[in-house]
């Protein structure tokens, strides 16, 4: 559909009643003009109560649990009263009394078990999403605009990876046109649960934290947007994160690499996998600010797209919750290159993300760098994997750093910017920073540098300085 506009709203900017308004009037200005596709967040914080609500279920804790319901019944029920005419009111609370009791029956079943199976706290936490787009939905009718709320897990086709999961587009294609597509035919907006999709044998599955982000991309490919907008909370992708660094200044452009490194690095601002699908249609994005309309908001081109005048870094990101786990041959009757073989298939099958690796020929040593969070998973495949040579000493017993960060200075084309590496590194040190392992790969885009948990923030605001990214 050539002039299609996918719209995501994340999760402070569906936060309350007042936020809601705005969505949908964002929502209506654009449907009055072109067919549009709007994707919600859950309300900000809901998504955490839900999570703490099933643990709080499976620890069999009944008191905390109706407590966690009450807090989620309050929380709708008043932005229900606050946004909707009083004659909606009655059926709009049946329908938020519905998806919550439909949660509340899972958290029960697991209370019942004393677990949680990954696929029934999928099922359940997409209820905070389609609490929202019933919400928005809801408000958009009661304005007179044709509005239809939509459950992801009826468009977006994934595999069944549990709380990861990876869309299968071409079935999502198919279940767009029928379910997405039949809607704007007859001029009704649709507003579509981000986070969630399901199984081609219809098992609900959900996308990661921050997930609605992915969601509202994968749904642009998947019909062809002209454009995708991401309305959050600060003014679009800016040079460092504006909770760390106060002179941080929004990016009037960058480059789908730079904001796919940038995410991937720790950026929270997109989820880590929203530039991917749109690559091969080259669907353009903004990321825009839902609390200030008048700002332009950043936008996400095609490399090709930007000047090369705008080469050199363009912004810092860090990332706290990480961890090195290194891996030294006891001595040299073993191939340091079979060994790394063998720990990169470890982590293939443990499906980890390896955030940045490097390692040192003479001693055969290498070391990697992945997200705490997944730490328990590499080290059983690790373990498993290469068993007989821990076993017999080949292998010295591996090191795991928790204390350490991560920094990855981005832009496109850095590789041609002279002295630039020596540049970031003498700041760091200034600051009595120390450096655990660099990697600069093969990639013009980033620089990553591991270094002591202790002086991530420093050497974040050194960095940013030194580059003159700031205002
Ligand atoms: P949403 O709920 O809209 O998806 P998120 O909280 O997931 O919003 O992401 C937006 C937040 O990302 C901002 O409030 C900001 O604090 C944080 N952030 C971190 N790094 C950056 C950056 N480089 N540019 C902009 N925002 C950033
Ligand atoms: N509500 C989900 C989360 O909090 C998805 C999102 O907000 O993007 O992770
Ligand atoms: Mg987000």
């Amino acid at each position: 559909m050539s002039d299609l506009l996918v719209m995501k709203f994340g999760g402070t900017s569906m936060g309350s009643a007042a936020r809601i308004r705005v969505a949908a009037e964002i929502s209506a200005e654009q449907h009055a003009k072109r067919p549009v596709v709007t994707v919600v967040s859950a309300m900000s914080k809901v998504t955490d109560l839900l999570l703490d609500s099933l643990r709080k279920a499976e620890a069999g804790d009944q008191a905390d649990l109706d407590e966690n319901l009450k807090q989620l019944f309050a929380r709708h029920f008043d932005v229900c009263r606050e946004l909707l005419p009083a004659a909606r009111q009655e059926a709009a609370l049946a329908g938020v009394h519905a998806l919550i009791s439909e949660f509340s029956r899972i958290a029960k079943g697991m209370m019942m078990l004393g677990e949680r199976p990954p696929r029934s706290i999928d099922e359940a936490i997409a209820i905070g999403e389609r609490l929202s787009a019933f919400l928005l939905a809801e408000y958009l009718e009661s304005e007179g605009i044709l509005a239809a709320a939509v459950n992801a897990a009826d468009v977006i086709a994934t595999d069944a990876v549990f709380g990861n999961a990876t869309p299968l587009m071409e079935q999502t294609r198919q279940r767009a046109s029928k379910t997405i597509r039949r809607l704007l035919d007859e001029k009704i907006l649709p507003v579509v649960t981000g986070f969630n999709g399901s199984t081609l044998d219809g098992r609900p599955t959900t996308l990661g934290r921050g997930g609605s982000d992915f969601s509202a991309s994968i749904l642009a490919a998947a019909l062809d947007a002209s454009e995708l907008w991401i309305w959050t909370d600060v003014d679009g992708i800016m040079t460092g994160d504006p909770r760390l660094i106060s002179d941080a200044r929004v990016l009037d452009m960058v480059t789908y690499n730079e904001a796919a490194e940038l995410a991937y690095n720790g950026a929270k601002v997109l989820h880590p996998r929203t530039l991917a699908p749109l690559v091969e249609r080259e669907i353009p994005v903004w990321s825009k600010n839902s609390f200030a309309l008048d700002k332009p908001g950043t936008k996400i081109v095609p490399s090709a797209a930007m000047a090369s005048a705008a080469r050199g870094p363009h912004a810092v990101t860090s990332m706290a919750d990480v961890a090195l786990v290194s891996i030294e041959p006891a001595n040299s009757v073993l191939s340091g290159t079979k060994v790394m073989a063998r720990a990169l298939e470890a982590l293939d099958r443990a499906n980890v993300e390896i955030l940045a690796i490097t390692s040192s020929s003479y001693r055969q040593t290498f070391c990697f760098l992945v997200r705490q969070s997944e730490l328990g998973s590499v080290m059983d495949h690790l373990e498993e994997s290469l068993s007989l040579e821990l076993a017999h000493g080949y292998l010295k017993p591996f090191d795991v750093d928790k204390d350490v960060g991560l920094i990855a200075v981005v832009g496109e084309g850095m590789r041609g910017t002279p002295g630039l590496a020596g540049r970031i590194f003498t700041a760091i040190s200034k600051r009595n920073v120390n450096i655990i392992a660099i990697a600069q790969g093969s990639s013009e885009l980033t620089i990553a540098i591991v270094v002591r948990r202790e002086g991530l923030e420093s050497a974040v605001k050194a960095i940013h300085q030194e580059c003159g990214l700031g205002r």
